[in-house]
């Protein structure tokens, strides 16, 4: 592995402190199933110590009245720390989560150095307006942050994910506490040691590893955080919202999809087929956004199978360090253990397995799944139901655009969507139709940090990503007035 520093501590107020109780858990990796480290685990205690000093940060003048010029600069000079240790942090990533260095390196990292980039831009631009009221009276907002906001992360993106959420916060003049999924810890832990580094005030970000039933559950209900930006399974999204209530805290939730990537029969079949090898195999289909029903109109539909199991049967897994791989690691023996399970039930209810559908390993070690089709899938399968959350493409049959259209909304998620065809008027009416966050036209898998991202339906609600989104989830409004005759 390249060389890389590991962080197995909390970092709060700027310093790296173990858990009050001294408890820690092992972070793995999937590709060889070796324990990394011993990470502190937050609980209760130590949740109370972060919230504590990231609200003595936001309610601090040095954090709170920071020129905003300056606050821009640190966001950069975070994007340029990030940039200038990129090999590092992406070797972590993939050491922690078994996705290929090739998409940590050259995706993950530059996207992440771009979201610090882009939202520092936004720093010194939060502003509010003036506003044309009735009677003798001066009306202006004040856009203010929320306070301190608790980002909780998966373990799909861990860093790019953390970054969606820190970069907009802070750059709106929050001070955040990111709790980092149990499974990814390692590149929260260096981010927010860079972050210290480069100059922001402590208790501006703390990072609190630990378990979800316990530091996520404990960061929810604290009475002193003021906002929730959760990423994660629609399942826990439900559990949050709830205990959010208690408190009533703003909440935004990005969670799971089940999302459709439709083939009409004028698209271009290969551009497709390539569109829906990416669309699914794409990190390890670890994607929530991932094209994992495929469907596909009925004049063009054996063609299409036929090469897309094709396709699917060379994306071979192999070592996520070498730069040649493109299929890794399932995060985790009981993520493993949940995609074994759906490819036995695919099997059961009746699907066609034209690819893939193996447990294996590399070097005799690991946790890998074979890239997987199914052919002439049912949409109440559960395959085509339920967000499997791993390599496992799931190929319906279409009769025409009205079709496709009507069971790809037969979902109860509504993330994500992809639509091909040569045809530009299919191609808006289809976009326009779909009930989902997100809809790519003769492509998939785009992001952007300037382009929202966030579901529709049980894919949660809230934006990440964008500009307005940013200031919607982390600013609040206050209206002032001003009485002009006295
Ligand atoms: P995934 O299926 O991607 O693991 P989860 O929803 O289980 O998604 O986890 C996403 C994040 O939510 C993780 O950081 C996890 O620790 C956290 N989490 C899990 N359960 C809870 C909970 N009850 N309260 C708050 N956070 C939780």
């Amino acid at each position: 592995m390249l060389e890389h520093t590991i962080r197995n501590q909390m970092w709060i107020g700027n310093e790296w402190v173990d858990a009050a109780d001294g408890g820690t858990f092992a972070t793995t990796n999937p590709a060889t199933g070796e324990k990394i480290a011993d990470i502190a685990s937050a609980q209760t205690a130590d949740v109370d110590r972060a919230v504590a000093s990231s609200r003595e940060a936001a309610r601090s003048s040095g954090w709170r009245d920071m020129n905003p010029h300056k606050r821009s600069k640190l966001l950069w000079k975070l994007a340029d720390a990030i940039e200038a240790n990129a090999d590092e942090l992406a070797a972590l990533e993939t050491a922690d989560n078994g996705k290929p260095f090739f998409e940590s390196r050259k995706v993950d990292l530059p996207s992440v150095v771009e979201n610090f980039r882009y939202f520092a831009g936004l720093a010194d631009k939060v502003q509010g307006g003036t506003i044309p009221v009735a009677g003798p009276f001066f009306n202006y907002t004040l856009r203010e942050p929320i306070g301190v906001v608790g980002c909780i992360t998966p373990w799909n993106f861990p860093l790019s994910l953390a970054a969606w959420k820190i970069a907009p916060a802070l750059a709106c003049g929050n001070a955040v506490v990111l709790k980092p999924a149990e499974q990814t810890p390692l590149t929260a832990l260096r981010l927010a040691e860079l972050a210290g580094e480069v100059g922001f005030p402590p208790g501006v970000l703390n990072v609190i590893p630990g378990f979800g039933e316990t530091a996520g559950a404990a960061l929810v209900l604290h009475p002193d955080v003021d906002a929730i930006a959760f990423t994660g399974s629609t399942e826990v999204g439900k559990i949050v919202m709830r205990a959010a209530a208690e408190t009533l805290k703003k909440v935004s939730l990005e969670l799971g999809g089940k999302s459709p990537n439709i083939v009409l029969a004028d698209a271009d079949v290969k551009d497709a087929v390539r569109g829906a090898t990416t669309g699914i195999f794409y990190g390890k289909g670890e994607v929530c956004a991932a094209g994992s029903r495929v469907l596909v109109e009925r004049a063009i539909y054996d063609d299409f199978v036929t090469a897309f199991a094709e396709r699917a049967e060379k994306m071979t897994v192999g070592d996520p360090m070498n730069p040649d791989t493109r299929l890794g690691a399932i995060v985790s023996e009981e993520q493993l253990e949940r995609v074994m399970g759906y490819i036995e039930a695919g099997k059961q209810e009746g699907a066609r397995l034209v690819a893939g559908g193996e447990r294996t390993t590399v070097n005799g070690k690991g946790n890998f799944v074979t890239a997987t089709v199914f052919a002439d899938v049912d949409p109440q399968m559960r395959i085509a139901q339920e967000e499997i959350f791993g390599p496992v493409a799931a190929v319906i049959p279409v009769e025409d655009m009205a079709d496709a259209i009507e069971k790809a909304n037969q979902s109860s998620y509504g993330l994500a969507a992809g639509v091909w065809t040569r045809d530009v008027g299919k191609a808006h009416r289809v976009a326009k139709e779909l009930q989902a966050g997100t809809v790519w036209i003769n492509t998939y898998n785009q992001y952007d940090s300037a382009s929202p991202f966030g579901g529709y339906k049980q894919s949660g609600f809230g934006r990440d990503l964008g500009y307005e989104a940013a200031l919607e989830k982390y600013t609040q409004v206050k209206s002032v007035w001003v009485a002009m005759d006295r």
